[in-house]
């Protein structure tokens, strides 16, 4: 099952793709924690998008694609994943679309996890993972960039009528529960 978890910064798209991971066997990948993982281990890719995650900005398009697809080749990515972070603007769902293409291979389910901004920006901030975009003006920052860049990829799957939109207020297993209903169904 090939699955994108999709929704603004402090939706809990981490969370509730590692639970999905757990029940269902399918690899999260998130081109976030990747970012955050070659930053600590001050690799090139780490050392070129430091700052820019650092000012909560997004990165260039054409790193993230070759990433993202660089890791799907990976043989435990063959049977499906739930993408987390990714694609987070139009031309990187574009550049996803014809990676599937190529491979014969399709979306199973999108889903959208809705919360209000007033709690994304609460629970970002009292999250307290230690992530030096989680401020007040970073998480500004993030927001803008999530309504302006990375809103309009939802209108673009939800025009292939693949969306799930998914209740994301409530507990981590109420949540979760709302998740597993709607990949029955898909
Ligand atoms: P959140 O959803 O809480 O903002 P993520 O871990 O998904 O956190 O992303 C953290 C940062 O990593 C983003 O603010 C951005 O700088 C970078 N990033 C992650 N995924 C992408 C992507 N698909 N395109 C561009 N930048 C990305």
């Amino acid at each position: 099952m090939k699955i994108i978890l999709f929704g603004p910064p402090g939706a809990g798209k981490g969370t509730q793709a590692k639970k999905i991971e757990t029940k269902y066997n399918i690899p999260q990948l998130s081109t976030g924690e990747m970012f955050r993982a070659a930053i600590r281990n001050q690799s090139p890719l780490g050392v070129k998008v430091k700052t820019i995650l650092d000012q909560g900005r997004l990165v260039p398009d054409e790193t993230v694609v070759d990433l993202v697809a660089e890791a799907l080749d990976r043989p435990e990515y063959s049977e499906g994943y739930i993408l987390d972070g990714f694609p987070r603007t139009v031309p990187q769902a574009e550049a996803f679309d014809s990676l599937l293409e190529k491979k014969g291979a399709s979306l199973d389910a999108f889903l959208m996890l809705k919360v209000s901004e007033a709690e994304l920006v609460n629970r970002i901030l009292s999250r307290g993972e230690g992530r030096s975009d989680d401020n007040p003006e970073k998480v500004k920052i993030r927001l803008d960039v999530y309504n302006k860049e990375t809103a309009p990829v939802l209108a673009y799957y939800d025009k292939k009528g693949l969306v799930s939109y998914i209740d994301g207020f409530g507990t981590i297993d109420e949540i979760f529960s709302r998740i597993e209903k709607a990949l029955g169904k898909s």
